[in-house]
């Protein structure tokens, strides 16, 4: 890639798509484009010398506008959220098909994009595979025979295949990576739409600044999980956009936490201790989850490799201080449709 090739990063007022054109940036792409469907002041990073749009890509015109140009393109549009999201918006979820297919569509068309890589999700493993709370390491070959989390699962899943037969089909050089949970400063941290280790920093956060020291947790506890910082999450994508790997591939760490142990964490950065209540009704995803990262050690002699507990520090104290804005009824910096501050 040429510094003043145009790039395109669909879902750019999101939170990995605004990381990425952040590092595009600082890498000296002088050709920047960002489209997203959110209004541009509610991007969660927008900067002025990237082309910002602002556009509805289920439509195809818009797809068509948005591809204009690009060398590449980095697709992380998607309805997506936390467990309490996607379990219970699974036809919003499914309906981000419109958006990768009407993407590859028009990246196809234009005959100028060399490149073209796709957001997928560990949400595609087999359930069956996640039973036990011991962590199970999932590999690539473990996404079939495909049981994928209902709604937002199977749309990744058929998305993916999609990026796979564009590029068998009709020579379009597809790059697809299956994150999991990411996690960092930028990212949604209150509204809904949150992930477990925002939401665990936010609510060590507020027992913090309330002084009601309890907190709740979704689940027994004992689910598993691994989280990416998005440091390494970005550093990932671009190795594996410029690599020659073929097939979907994990991008995850593989330091596996029970939901205590990362509510440990917090409590340790903030420096407290609080009374934890279980919420055994409320969504919880499957029971364990790891990534198995011998493939991407293979290709790329490269893994994730941020320890939680530093990324976790930096990713609390952005919280913080964007709570004690909110607070102080400072706009804060990221900023959710229909919340006034
Ligand atoms: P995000 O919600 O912050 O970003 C997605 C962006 O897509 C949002 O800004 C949203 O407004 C935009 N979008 C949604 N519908 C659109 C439309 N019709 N037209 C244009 N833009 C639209 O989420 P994220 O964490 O940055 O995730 C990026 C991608 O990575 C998504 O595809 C997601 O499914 C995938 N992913 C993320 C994680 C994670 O832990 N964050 C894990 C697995 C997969």
């Amino acid at each position: 890639m040429e510094l003043n090739d145009k790039i395109l990063v669909a879902g750019g007022g999101g939170f990995i798509g605004g990381a990425l054109i952040a590092l595009l940036r600082k890498q000296g792409y002088r050709d920047l484009r960002a489209v997203d469907v959110k209004p541009i002041d509610e991007w969660y990073q927008r900067f002025d010398d990237v082309e910002n749009l602002s556009l509805d890509l289920n439509l195809r015109e818009n797809c068509d506008t948005a591809a204009e140009g690009a060398a590449e393109i980095y697709n992380f549009a998607a309805n997506m959220g936390g467990m309490g999201f996607i379990e219970s918006n699974k036809a919003l979820c499914m309906l981000s098909v419109l958006i990768n297919t009407h993407m590859l569509q028009a990246a196809l068309k234009h005959g100028t994009v060399r490149r073209y890589f796709y957001a997928s999700s560990a949400c595609v493993y087999n359930g069956d595979k996640q039973k036990t709370f011991e962590a199970p390491s999932l590999k690539e070959e473990d996404a079939y025979p495909a049981l994928a989390e209902d709604g937002y699962g199977w749309e990744k899943l058929f998305s993916e295949r999609m990026c796979r037969h564009f590029m068998e089909d009709f020579g379009l050089t597809t790059r697809v990576a299956r994150f999991h949970n990411v996690y960092g400063p930028w990212g949604t941290w209150f509204g809904g739409r949150e992930k477990a280790p925002a939401a665990i920093c936010r609510k060590v956060i507020e027992a913090k600044v309330s002084g009601k020291h309890e907190i709740e947790i979704w689940g027994s506890g004992v689910q598993t999980r691994s989280f990416m910082f998005i440091d390494d999450c970005t550093d990932g994508i671009q190795r594996i956009m410029n690599s020659e790997i073929l097939e979907p591939i994990n991008l995850g760490s593989s330091e596996a936490v029970t939901i205590n142990q990362l509510v440990d964490i917090a409590e340790d950065i903030a420096g407290i201790k609080l009374k934890r209540n279980y919420d055994l009704t409320a969504p919880k995803g499957v029971n364990g989850r790891n990534s198995d990262n011998t493939l991407i050690q293979k290709y790329l002699h490269w893994e994730p490799g941020t320890p939680l507990r530093a990324g976790l520090e930096k990713t609390y104290r952005w919280i913080y201080d964007q709570y004690m804005a909110r607070e102080r009824g400072e706009a804060g910096v990221v900023r959710e449709a229909g919340i006034v501050r």
